[in-house]
């Protein structure tokens, strides 16, 4: 058997591959192509290609695809065959330089929020050599970037990596003034922790919400939740230790990190962390890694779910963001360092991110909203929709001695001074306790804790990248032309820590005295998407965009539509769903009870009985039924009215407004009559079932 050192990233056209087959001269090109975004010559791209192939086709491929992020949120993919005919009846296998580099997959499918209808109806993806092309399912995969023909981005990557370069251009900047003139670039790195539920598929095949919509519309919680919290870091099952193994393999071999896993506080909810890599090759190996893991979980005959809230009461699944920027001379920018000058330099990233998730805290809400994703943010599991930043005590003591001139802590005698006196220590720990905030500083990095499982991390990281970048041009702009740098950059740090200290927030973001003490700061509390998406394009939003070339105003009106769009789409067959279960499932099933009540409160009381159960049971299934057929008349008569609204816009707020409360109240009085109707009359598996079906 093979060791992990062995075959990990065996199915990776990785550096080291590259390095042994390429010619010198075409590897140091591709090197400089993935370090410094140097083109690569038609010449260059032809030998990659070839050696590409030819390594693909001795690992067992015979297709390539590029491989791509529409707007949908998942990957897409059309593979071709590497053949191609001969003369004399037999193929050869082919892959040209040009089918490397750009692709034409037939864009018209995927969403373009109308981009297409304005613009050329065709699009084009180009590969993305930052990011290495690996072999799944016996196909080559070339990560790309998927744009029109007239240049509008039609995927997630292309802003994404627009905002990194954005990042970098600023970043360096600031580094120059800190006089680091060896740093020649900076990346932003990302490490997202993913939670997801595991499930027994013959729960699974016999439930139409989870198979249509990934999570359960009806389901009363069982006796036995999370109240016990002990399936917390709790001992792994057999059957999941065996599923995780096989994941941890796969991924390995695609060279991704995936390093820590356990059990969540959910039953049946686990958690698997990848070691933090650069921001693009991360919301890659996401992606590959939600995608793995659904693959994974049907060969244990399990089915993986990653929808934020596939069970009402019991808690949502999220992904943990941990973001920080690093040079290419391996210094981490949020790292407090040790000497007074690296101190100042964290300080000014610190006080940069700071002022950016203040400034464009509707953007980083809208970043994470979705359908899934609003029965998480304010409900008491993931943090608030409202967005502020955790320091931990001690570097908010540190911040606040700068803004009022006084000593920091007791023994110190002197005012801080930045770049003069050296910060304290922060040990991890002291700040890493902060599980309530939406955005935290822990030690060295922030851990952005709202977005939804299911989500692609590429907007979060390209809003946050841009929104920083923005900021850290405006420090630029400042400390370049500062006489006394020393003196502007404490006067400058002191000025924006007091401008934006309301969106620093140490105390429980759970709390419902939070909300409260958040509004007066005059911070926003989005709760939804439809609410979210509103403030997309304000124009502090398109000047952000614009200016640093992340999205084209068009880019963000076409993002805008399909905000709206997958939102209402998503609803539509959660509601649709509904009223079928409702209708030709559970109002049935208890209908069959009912009759067979009557039919024994008859028998039992003509031999003498009294039958009072049957009698009770019966009485108050009838009138709960009657209130579940109301709820689902109402639910039809909305779903009805519907059909004529075509704005997107207008339909999302009436979802929000008036069918999700008839979506709730139907499946109110539904899971009432769940817990009044004998099991064995149940038309489908039940919580209890479900989350307690691995063993
Ligand atoms: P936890 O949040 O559970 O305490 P850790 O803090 O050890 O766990 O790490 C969580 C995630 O943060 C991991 O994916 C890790 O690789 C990532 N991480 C650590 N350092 C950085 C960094 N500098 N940039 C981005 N992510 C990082
Ligand atoms: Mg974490």
């Amino acid at each position: 058997m093979k060791t992990v050192e062995e075959f990990f990233g065996e199915n990776v056209f990785n550096e080291s591959v590259m390095k042994s087959r390429l010619p010198k001269e075409i590897y140091k090109a591709v090197k400089q192509a993935i370090d410094h975004g140097k083109r690569l010559t038609p010449e260059a791209a032809t030998v990659i290609a070839n050696e590409m192939k030819q390594w693909a086709v001795e690992k067992g491929a015979t297709h390539y695809t590029h491989w791509f992020q529409p707007l949908t949120g998942i990957t897409a993919e059309k593979h071709d065959s590497f053949i191609a005919p001969q003369d004399d009846g037999r193929v050869i296998m082919n892959f040209s330089g040009k089918e490397l580099i750009q692709g034409e997959p037939d864009a018209s499918s995927f969403p373009s929020g109308g981009i297409r209808a304005t613009f050329e109806a065709r699009g084009y993806t180009a590969w993305d050599p930052t990011s290495f092309a690996f072999i799944k399912d016996g196909v080559l995969c070339i990560p790309t970037a998927f744009c029109s023909y007239t240049g509008e981005a039609l995927d997630k990557k292309t802003p994404l990596l627009r905002s990194m370069e954005a990042i970098n251009k600023q970043a360096l900047r600031i580094m120059k003034v800190f006089g680091k003139d060896d740093v020649t670039s900076i990346r932003t790195t990302v490490g997202p922790e993913q939670e997801y539920f595991l499930i027994d598929k013959k729960m699974y095949d016999q439930r139409k919400d989870l198979i249509y919509t990934g999570r359960t519309l009806f389901g009363a919680l069982p006796p036995k939740g999370q109240q016990m919290e002990d399936h917390y870091f709790g001992v792994i099952k057999p059957r999941v230790q065996a599923f995780m193994k096989e994941l941890n393999d796969e991924l390995w071999k695609l060279g991704i990190l995936a390093t820590t896993e356990h059990n969540e506080v959910a039953p049946a909810q686990h958690e698997l962390a990848p070691i933090f890599t650069t921001t693009n090759i991360a919301a890659d190996h996401n992606q590959l890694t939600m995608e793995i893991m659904q693959k994974v979980a049907r060969k244990h005959d399990l089915v993986c779910l990653l929808h934020e809230k596939p069970f009402e009461g019991v808690n949502g699944s999220g992904k943990h963001n941990n973001w920080s920027i690093s040079t290419d001379t391996g210094i981490n920018l949020l790292d407090p360092g040790e000497t007074p000058r690296d101190n100042a330099q964290f300080l000014t990233f610190l006080t940069a991110v700071i002022k950016a998730v203040d400034e464009y805290q509707d953007l980083l809400r809208l970043s994470v909203a979705s359908a899934g994703n609003d029965h998480r943010l304010g409900a008491n599991e993931a943090p608030p929709a409202i967005i502020s930043v955790f320091l931990g005590s001690e570097l908010t003591e540190v911040l606040e001695s700068i803004i009022e001139d006084r000593p920091y802590g007791s023994k110190e005698k002197e005012i801080m001074k930045i770049g003069v006196h050296v910060l304290p220590r922060f040990p991890k720990d002291t700040t890493d306790r902060n599980r309530t905030s939406p955005f935290a500083f822990t030690g060295n990095k922030f851990e952005f804790r709202m977005l939804g499982s299911a989500a692609s991390i590429a907007m979060a990281n390209t809003v946050l990248n841009a929104a920083v970048a923005e900021i850290l041009s405006q420090f630029a702009d400042k400390l370049e032309s500062a006489s006394d740098f020393e003196n502007a950059l404490h006067d400058l740090i002191k000025d924006e820590i007091t401008a934006h200290k309301r969106i620093l927030f140490n105390g429980n973001g759970y709390d419902d005295s939070w909300v409260e003490e958040a509004e007066k700061r005059g911070l926003s509390n989005y709760r939804t998407l439809p609410d979210a998406v509103k403030h997309y394009l304000d124009p502090k939003n398109v000047e952000l965009f614009t200016k640093h070339k992340v999205y084209s105003e068009v880019e963000m009106k076409s993002r805008h539509e399909i905000f709206l769009e997958k939102y209402c789409k998503l609803l539509n067959i959660e509601y649709e769903t509904m009223s079928v279960m409702a209708k030709q499932d559970i109002l049935p099933a208890v209908s069959a009870y009912s009759a067979d009540l009557a039919a024994n409160i008859a028998a039992v009381t003509a031999a003498g009985g009294a039958a009072d159960f049957e009698k009770e049971t019966l009485a108050e299934i009838s009138s709960d039924m009657s209130k579940a057929n109301a709820s689902l008349k109402k639910l039809n008569s909305l779903i009805e009215d519907f059909k004529d609204v075509d704005d997107f816009e207008v339909l999302a707020d009436r979802i929000k407004d008036e069918m999700i409360p008839a979506m709730d109240e139907l499946r109110a009085n539904c899971d009432k009559l769940e817990l009044e109707t004998a099991a064995d009359y149940w038309p489908f598996p039940t919580y209890g079932d479900i989350l307690f079906s691995v063993r």
